[in-house]
Parts: C-alpha cells; structure tokens; sequence
C-alpha cells in the first residue's frame, strides 16, 4: 500500500499530541522530595494506587543514596508482591534492514553506507522459524525498517508465515512486531494477520530534540508517531507497547513522558499500554551521535525502579542491549519480559556464521548474547520460573497485567500455572538434562507452594499430559 498524506488524517481530537515539554519541566524542576514524601509515594504505589507526574517527579528527583535505595527496594517489593518469580521470554527476529529513514543513532539509517540491506526472503523466514522454534523459541517479535516495501501487507504476510511454520513440536504461538508507524487502514491489515502487541519507541519524547535526531523521512514528523497508538486503537488493536530510547535526552523527561503517555492511553482508551521498553543507546555502525544524554548504570537501575513504580500494571521489558550481569541485577526490580538467545544479524539465526561475520547488517551492537538455554539455565538457579505463556492473548483476556494486578487470585488461577505448564513443555522438548534437572525441581517446589488442592492436582495431570505427548495446555 502507497503512503500518501491524505491517509494521514487525525480522526479526532484524542490523536493530537499530548506531551507538553513546559508542564513536564516544571514538574522536574518545582517538585522538592523529602523522605517523607518519597516514603507515601512508595507506599501509595505498594497500595496498587499508580502515581501522578508530580509524585514520578518527585522520586525522580530523589537523589540521596539512602532515598533511591528505597525506591529500589519498594520496587523489589512490588514485583514480589504482586508478581511474582515468573519471566516471560521471547525473541526478535529483524525481517529487513531497508530504511527511508535517517535516525542518528541507528544501524539501519539511510545514510549509512556500511550497512548491506537485506530482507529475508519467505523462504528465508521460513528457515529462521524453524531454528527459533529448534531452541523452544514460541513467542516473537517481528522488527522492520521503515520502507515501502514494508507495507502492512507485507507485515501481514510476514506474520502470517511465522504463525504457519511448524517443526516438530515448535510452533510460534505470539507474533507481535515493532514496525514504523500506520495509519488506521494500515493497522486494520495487520491486527487481521493476528498480530499480539504492536510496539512503537517514540525515541525521545522531546519535540526539539526528536526534530535533530530525526531529520529525514517519514518519521521527521513527531507528531505522526506520537499518535500511531491512538490510530492502533482506532483500528481495534488495544495490545500496545510503548517506549523511550534512553541517551536521546534527559531521561527524567522520558520518565515523565512514558508515564504521561500510559495516562493518555488509559484515559482515552481505558486500556493502558501492555508493555514499556527502555533501550538505552548502543553503538551502531555509521552511528553520528553526540548527545551529552547518555544514562549511567546507576541512573539506569534507578529509572527502571521509577517506572514500576509509577505504572505497577504494565509489563516492562528488558533487552540483550544490556550485559548480562546487569540484566540479572534489574530484573529483580520488575522487569517482567526479556528475551532469549537473541540475534539481530539478519538471517543469522538459522545462518549462525553470520554472527561471527559481522556483515554490518544489525541495527546496534548487543551486549548479551547468551543462548536461551543458558538463560533459561540462570534463571532457574535464581529459582524463578521461565515462562512462554501465550494463553491470554489466545483466549482473549486483554490487559493481561492490568488483571494480574488487580484481580485478587488471578496470577495464582493462570499465570504461574500457565508458566509452569510452558516451562515443563520446554523441558521435556529442548532442555539438555542438567537443566531439566533444575527445572523439574523448580516447578515442583512451585507446586509444593501452592495452597489449592484442585489446582495442584489439575497441573500434575497437566504435566503428565505433557509428558504423555500432548502439547499446548494451558488455564
Ligand atoms: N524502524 C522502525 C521504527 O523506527 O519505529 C522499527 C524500529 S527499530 C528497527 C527498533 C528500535 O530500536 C527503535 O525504535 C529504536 O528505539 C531502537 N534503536 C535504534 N538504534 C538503536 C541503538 N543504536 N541502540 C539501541 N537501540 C536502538
Ligand atoms: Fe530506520 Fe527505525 Fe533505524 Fe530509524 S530507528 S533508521 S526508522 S530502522
């Protein structure tokens, strides 16, 4: 499908921006925290009250070691309560590396000509399922350039076939994709392919700076992006994720931001967005960056803190752009989604040469390339539970984390035991024995846990199900 500007319409008055630079400044800069005040607003949150931009303020603004201490450890607490040892896996699968686009910081950009562009043929595709689907890979997300050769057909077409490849017992059961924004046809197209999440970075939600990183293309227009979700919405896709690319800008504004943004979504929609994403900038090849904006270890921990906070009911997730002994530390402060065994080479996963070729066709460099296994591996002896849990979204049940959270009993009805059931599913399937070993212990003590009777008589039929050769259960 052609791009042309008439398809660009704003529908109505929700579609204007609605980030002012002004208002959040001046939360940043007139809002003063005190232990006091840092203490309520933890506490309001470990409620399930979310927080308002003054109260994100002020906990950004903390910055006594002792204080921020508190947030981390309020954080810690907040995801225990309420969620939990699961964590969900999935893995990216970069389809073309074509841009039109000429993003500063990034691989793919237009004007870089290192870069080899290449998009996977469908019999390419095909044969990157199929080694997904080899490591126990079942959920994924499909990530594009911004071309025109990626039109929402073709995105369709490239979902639909990662839904039909099946090898042996793999199968891919959640295809969700980061794509350059639609407009409401557009995404008409791609929610009919069936598609989970749809997931867009705003980069940075600053106008005047988004405008020097973001100079050439289509997505020079700020506003256009801002709004892609609400045209998602207005096309009946209500699974969205949001995002900042932290190292753009000042990343206190981009807390605010990103918070703002789940406001705006949940006030007009009454569905916050499912998932936020906080990628901090890496090298790229051709990368023409001078920001003065990058975030410190510390001060990344510390966000990530804030904004489980601040949106206790919204997934966050945390990619292979961080190292792996840093992964390990932020997780335990709610990051509730990772992926696994990932590659952004294109083509490279079934074509594992590639990797060590280094072809300059990934978009940034990452900085934890652990196979699946080995995280699925980690993760148990951390004894939390790795989980390829698909069933709400198969079933239905939009605002997965919303319910988590809000609904008495519902991670105890599903989730952990969906995650028990996907985990005994991939151990029976790809585990080597050392980590089946560690993974059968692990659900068994989680079943030990449990104080239902019924339920944990019915996932022990489950498991032997399983065991027998079934596949795919789940609550
Ligand atoms: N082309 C689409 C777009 O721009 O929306 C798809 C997104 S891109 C392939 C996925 C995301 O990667 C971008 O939205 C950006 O936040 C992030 N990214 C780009 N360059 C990066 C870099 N050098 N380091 C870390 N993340 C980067
Ligand atoms: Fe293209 Fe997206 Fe990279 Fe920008 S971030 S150059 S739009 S792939």
């Amino acid at each position: 499908m052609k791009f042309t500007p008439e398809r660009y319409s704003i529908a109505d008055e929700r579609m204007k921006p609605f980030i002012d630079p002004i208002e959040i400044w001046d939360y940043i800069y007139n809002t003063r925290p005190s232990k006091k005040s840092v203490r309520e607003i933890i506490a309001k949150s470990l409620a399930k009250q979310r927080l308002n931009l003054e109260e994100v303020a002020c906990l950004v603004n903390a910055d006594s070691p002792d204080l921020i201490e508190e947030i981390k450890e309020g954080a810690k607490m907040l995801k225990r309560s309420i969620y939990g040892n699961r964590i969900v896996l999935f893995a990216p699968l970069y389809i073309g590396n074509k841009c039109t686009n000429d993003c500063l910081y990034c691989g793919f950009r237009i004007s870089n000509k290192e870069a080899i562009r290449r998009t996977l043929t469908d019999e390419e595709l095909v044969k990157e399922i199929e080694s997904l689907e080899d490591n126990g890979q079942k959920r994924l997300i499909l990530v594009y350039g911004e071309h025109p050769e990626y039109s929402p057909e073709y995105i369709a077409h490239t979902v639909k076939i990662a839904y039909s490849v099946k090898k042996g017992n793999g199968e891919i059961r959640r295809v969700n994709i980061n794509a350059a924004p639609l407009d409401v046809e557009g995404f008409r197209i791609v929610k009919a392919a069936g598609i989970g999440t749809y997931q867009i970075f705003q980069e940075t939600y600053n106008p005047e700076a988004y405008k020097t990183y973001h100079q050439q293309g289509r997505k020079a227009d700020y506003s256009y992006r801002l709004t892609a979700l609400d045209r998602a919405q207005e096309a009946g896709i209500d699974d969205v994720g949001i995002g900042a690319l932290f190292g753009l800008y000042d990343w206190r504004f981009e807390v605010l931001a990103l918070v703002r943004h789940a406001n705006h979504l949940e006030a007009c929609y009454n569905v916050g967005p499912h998932t936020i994403s906080f990628p901090r900038v890496k090298d790229a090849s051709g990368q023409n960056l001078k920001t003065g904006h990058f975030v410190s270890d510390e001060d990344f921990t510390k966000l990530v803190a804030i904004l489980r906070l601040a949106v206790p009911y919204t997934g966050m997730i945390l990619t292979a752009r961080e190292p792996a002994s840093l992964r390990d530390e932020i997780i335990q402060f709610g990051i509730s989604q990772i992926d696994g065994g990932t590659n952004i080479e294109i083509g490279s996963y079934a074509e594992k040469s590639l990797v060590e070729k280094n072809l300059n066709r990934g978009q940034f460099q990452i900085n934890d390339d652990r196979p699946l296994n080995e995280i699925i591996d980690e993760l148990l002896d951390q004894d939390m539970i790795p989980s390829f849990c698909t069933a709400c979204y198969r079933l239905g049940r939009t605002g997965e984390h919303f319910m988590e959270f809000s609904v008495p009993g519902f991670i105890k009805r599903y989730c952990t035991p969906n995650a028990i059931l996907t985990l005994a599913e991939y151990l029976i399937d790809y585990a080597p024995q050392h980590t089946a070993d560690k993974g059968w212990r692990v659900i068994n003590s989680a079943i030990e846990k449990m104080e239902d009777e019924q339920m944990k008589a019915s996932i022990h039929e489950k498991i032997r199900l399983l065991k027998s050769g079934k596949r795919d259960l789940y609550y």
